[in-house]
């Protein structure tokens, strides 16, 4: 079996132009226009990327955009401070704080500051146990990108068994929780898991979300699997030239391609999900501020 590859790319661009439909219609309908604020401490070159890439996106689908680069050499009681001024500005229905942050600040600190209304990531401890619960909170823009792509390829989940490698609270553990509420079987597997081949060979889902280049291999996956990659690693590439690296993911997509029904590949599967994704948060966060139930998303 040769797997059919699902097509992050084109998916988040019907997120994009579903959003930008939204945007519209709150503008001219609701006099709402949606307001993502952006916050970077300090000048790391990937973050200063992912924050660029936000704020295009962000202003090309119609919504408003409030970008704030501070120094590095800020305090946490002022970034705190910074976030609770946008946690009551009525232009900013949606706050993200780039992470990582510099080290003398505690991100946990900064991340329960953010009103959970206006957290558009989905990290605040309020969205996570909301997300435990069955509640309406706001889902992390990775793993609910994973879950649109898994909805749109197989439809009902219910039964299939679902294992999730990695267990952080970005991506793993949330991942698991929205399968479970699919009425999945869901195994989250770690770096501690004994014999990590031999739960993925049962599973009819595989989430990969490690951070180890190519860590599942095609004889670890079951035939007519549906395989996400979440991985993002930069391995030296020398035949590409001195120094240069090329994207991989935590699958070995050339072996699991040839066992899986569906598979994303990196990159082009979930990365442009995730952005796609934290528009579409800032476009419910905005809805349930202003009470607009009837914004089909
Ligand atoms: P993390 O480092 O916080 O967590 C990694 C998890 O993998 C841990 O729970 C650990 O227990 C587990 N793990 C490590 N080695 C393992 C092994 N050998 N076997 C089984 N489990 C193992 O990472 P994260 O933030 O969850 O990110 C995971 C990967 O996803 C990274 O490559 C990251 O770059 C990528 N990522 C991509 C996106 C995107 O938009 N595409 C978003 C977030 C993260």
């Amino acid at each position: 079996m040769t797997a059919q590859i699902i097509d992050g790319k084109a998916f988040a661009a019907e997120i994009r132009a579903k959003v930008a439909e939204n945007v519209s219609t709150l503008k001219s309908k609701y006099a709402v226009t949606p307001g993502l604020a952006v916050v970077i401490v300090g000048e790391d070159p990937a973050s200063t990327i992912y924050v660029n890439s936000k704020i295009k996106q962000t202003v090309e689908v119609g919504m408003k955009s409030f970008h704030f680069a501070l120094p590095d050499t800020i305090s946490e009681a002022d970034l705190v401070a910074k976030v609770k001024e946008l946690n009551v500005d009525n232009r900013v229905n949606g706050i993200l704080v780039q992470l990582p942050l510099p080290k003398h600040i505690k991100e946990a600190a900064v991340i329960e500051a953010i009103a959970p209304e206006k957290d558009v990531d989905g990290f605040h401890v309020i969205n996570s146990g909301l997300l435990a619960t069955g509640g309406k909170g706001m889902v992390p823009c990775t793993p609910l990108g994973c879950l649109l792509m898994l909805q749109d390829t197989l439809g009902d989940m219910s039964g299939k068994k679902a294992v999730v490698i990695g267990r952080s609270n970005i991506v793993g553990k949330p991942m698991a929780q929205l399968l479970l509420q699919e009425n999945c079987t869901v195994t989250l597997a770690h770096s501690r898991t004994k014999d990590l081949a031999s739960e993925v060979k049962q599973a009819d889902i595989v989430v990969a979300a490690v951070g180890v280049s190519e860590l599942v291999k095609g004889d670890w996956v079951k035939d007519g699997a549906t395989v996400i990659d979440v991985g993002m690693n930069r391995i030296a590439a020398p035949e590409r030239g001195e120094g240069k690296v090329r994207l991989t993911g935590d699958v070995a997509f050339d072996e699991v391609i040839e066992k899986a029904a569906y598979i994303t590949p990196v990159p082009g599967g979930v990365g442009p999900m995730t952005i796609a994704c934290l528009l579409r948060n800032t476009v419910t966060a905005a809805c349930r501020q202003a009470s607009i139930e009837e914004i089909e998303l």
